[in-house]
Parts: structure tokens; C-alpha cells; sequence
């Protein structure tokens, strides 16, 4: 039997013929109608104009950044439970990330930590240049609480919806809630380009900003004149064709994710001790990673080894940032809710690629992982 991965691509025959078609066309470049056209397709998605496509979502969140003002020696607060890469992108502009913990309802930001952390940064004198949100596992934080906090002071909003393309809040879509958002096309994610990202924003001259810094901030001389430091961040027209044809697709991807999840939970319901993610009631989610919680660490432990031995993938959760070492001298508001999160959840393999066959394979495999008798 095939090993079951967590979330491979889902791509075929129309991935393909569009990929060809950009190599045909000669456009073999950061540049082309392929990649105009993956804009315009994500901006109509969004109801945001400016869309600016990118060769990773760490790119575009390090871009979203720097034109929200983030400058060296700056506070960031970023939510800690995530993916490295969010970090990351802070440290890049010089800045110093401060993280901020979870809550329970969606296991996103705490919108009452950050209220504690941004009380006292305005005790220190010392506001965060913006605070960047993380939407995890495909599901939107609490932008009702957050973005009026962040408002009242002036304080950009960063939404790093890299996992939640599709997924919205009260019906608005995931990358529009905050200032600025950006959406990843990795290997992993919902939809994919292979490697690659988007940044979006309301603004058409901050598309445009950011399409100067990302083609190294090449101002328009035949000899390419130069009056600032940019990077070399486009998405290459080949790849903009890949993420057009999986674009087309998303609204039955994300319906497959969900079929699948409702799969799970038919098969796991009579595991003890095993919830699902939580799913807030402003939610659209979008099904990225089906995610269960088991009473113990010890219980998901075993669960894990026996998928393992099954030769299926899972994975904990995301270890968050305040526990990493990279960042353990960090200021960090915590209240135990990463941490928790951390010990007893197990992301399933999810990818809509996923048959049915496999989805039962990788219950009764958990199932016999954690009825076995503990040593
Ligand atoms: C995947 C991911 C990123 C980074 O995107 P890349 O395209 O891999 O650079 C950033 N933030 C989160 C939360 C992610 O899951």
C-alpha cells in the first residue's frame, strides 16, 4: 500500500495542459499574462484590487512589512501558535517579534492578550509598528475584537492567511480582514503553484510599491536605475498559469477537505477522549487540515506511531513560537493555550486528493493506535 501523505498537491491533467500552454506561449519569465491574469483571478476572489503574486508567502509577508512601516527595532506582535515563517518575515526587517498566545474558540490570536500587551506597550511608550494574525489551519481569528484594538492606535493589521485561502469571517474572505494580507501557494497548502504567495490590499499604489520592491526596486531607465535596496520576489509566469487552473478548482477543493473532515468524524466518533478542532461561529472554514485533540499527549502520541506504522504521515501542531528555541528570549503573552494545543493535537492526513479508501485506512489505523493497551 501507498503511503498516505498529510496534505500533497492535488494536481492533473489541467494543471498540466496550463503549464505547457505558458512554456508554449514563450513567457518563461517573472512576468506575463499568466501572472497578470493569476492577479486579476485573486483579486476578483477577494474584492481587493491590488493583488501582487509572489515567489513564496514568506516573500509576501516579509513585503507586507515593510510597506505597513515595519522598520529595525520595531515590536511586532505576532501570534505565536504558527508556522515559523510568520516570525520569521519580522526578524527579516530588523524587527523583534513579541508573541502573543491563543484562544480556544479557533486557537488563534487572544484578542484579550493582545489588549494586556498593547496596554502595556502604551504604559512603555513603545507601540508595536503592526501586529501580524495568523488565520491557522484554514480558519479566521477574531477580527471582530482585534481590529478595533489595533484601529484605535493606529496600528496596522498584517493577515497572514498563507492556510486559509477561501476560508472567511462573517462571509468576508480570509487576507481581506486586517491592512494587508497574503496567501501561501506552497507544496502544502489548499492550492498550489509548487512554491509561491500572494499579497493583497485594498490600495492600488501599495500593489504597486510592492511589485517595485519585489523586482529589486528597478526604477523604469534602460539601464536600470537604482534609488533603493529590493528584492527579487516575482512568481514566475509558468508557475502563475499552475495557480490559475488550481485556482478554478478551489471551491471543490474546499469542498472535498470538508467531505473528508465529515468522513473523520463519522469514523472517529466513537474514539474517547478525541475532539475535533474547534470551528468559531464567525467562521467559514476552509478545511485546510483536519486537526484532532486526544485527552492525553500519551494518547496522541500512540495514535501517531500506530499511523506511522501504517505508513501514514501525521503531525503534532504547530510548535509555537514561544516554545521555540530560535526565539525562547522573546517577550511573550501566554495564558497556556498554545502549549495545551501543542501536547494532544494530531493533524490528519487532508489533501482533497484524498479517496475515501485512504481516509478509512487512516481511521482504523488511529483507532487500533489508541484502543491498544498502553505499556
Ligand atoms: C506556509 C505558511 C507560511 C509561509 O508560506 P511559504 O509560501 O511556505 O513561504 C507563512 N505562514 C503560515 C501560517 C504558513 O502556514
Amino acid at each position: 500500500m501507498a503511503r498516505i501523505h498529510l496534505s500533497p498537491p492535488d494536481v492533473g491533467d489541467l494543471e498540466r495542459e496550463a503549464l505547457l500552454r505558458a512554456f508554449d506561449s514563450g513567457w518563461v519569465a517573472p512576468v506575463g499574462p499568466e501572472l497578470d491574469g493569476f492577479e486579476r483571478d485573486v483579486a476578483a476572489l477577494t474584492g481587493w484590487s491590488g493583488a501582487v503574486a509572489m515567489s513564496s508567502g514568506t516573500a509576501a509577508l516579509h513585503l507586507a512589512l515593510l510597506v505597513s512601516g515595519v522598520r529595525p527595532g520595531d515590536d511586532v506582535f505576532v501570534s505565536s501558535f504558527t508556522f515559523v515563517a510568520t516570525a520569521n518575515a519580522v526578524v527579516y526587517c530588523g524587527a523583534e517579534p513579541v508573541f502573543i498566545d491563543s484562544e480556544t474558540t479557533s486557537w488563534n490570536m487572544d484578542p484579550a492578550l493582545l489588549g494586556e500587551a498593547l496596554d502595556d506597550a502604551k504604559r512603555r511608550g513603545k507601540l508595536p509598528a503592526a501586529v501580524v494574525v495568523v488565520d491557522l489551519y484554514g480558519q479566521c481569528a477574531d477580527y471582530e475584537a482585534i481590529v478595533p484594538m489595533c484601529r484605535e492606535l493606529g496600528i496596522p493589521v498584517v493577515e497572514d492567511a498563507a492556510e486559509a485561502l477561501g476560508a472567511t469571517h462573517y462571509g468576508r474572505p480570509a487576507g481581506t480582514l486586517g491592512d494587508v494580507g497574503l496567501f501561501s501557494f506552497n507544496g502544502n497548502k489548499i492550492i498550489t503553484t509548487s512554491g509561491g504567495g500572494m499579497l493583497v490590499t485594498p490600495h492600488d499604489e501599495v500593489a504597486e510599491r510592492v511589485r517595485h520592491l519585489a523586482t529589486q526596486a528597478r526604477m523604469p531607465a534602460p539601464h536600470y536605475e537604482h534609488e533603493e535596496v529590493g528584492y527579487n520576489y516575482r512568481l514566475s509566469n509558468l508557475l502563475a498559469a499552475l495557480g490559475r487552473a488550481q485556482l478554478a478548482r478551489l471551491p471543490a477543493m474546499i469542498e472535498r477537505r470538508i467531505e473528508i473532515n465529515d468522513r473523520y468524524r463519522e469514523l472517529l466518533a466513537g474514539v474517547d477522549g478525541l475532539e475535533f478542532m474547534p470551528i468559531a461561529p464567525w467562521s467559514g472554514w476552509n478545511g485546510w487540515l483536519t486537526c484532532v485533540t486526544f485527552d492525553t499527549g500519551g494518547r496522541r502520541d500512540r495514535a501517531m506511531a500506530a499511523l506511522a506504522a501504517a505508513d501514514v504521515e501525521s503531525r503534532p501542531a504547530w510548535k509555537p513560537m514561544h516554545l521555540q528555541p530560535v526565539f525562547e528570549h522573546h517577550r511573550m503573552w501566554t495564558g497556556g493555550v498554545g502549549d495545551d494545543v501543542f501536547a494532544r493535537t494530531l493533524c490528519l492526513p487532508s489533501s482533497s486528493a484524498l479517496p475515501d479508501s485512504d481516509v478509512e485506512r487512516v481511521a482504523h489505523a488511529l483507532i487500533s493506535g489508541v484502543h491498544a493497551p498502553s505499556d
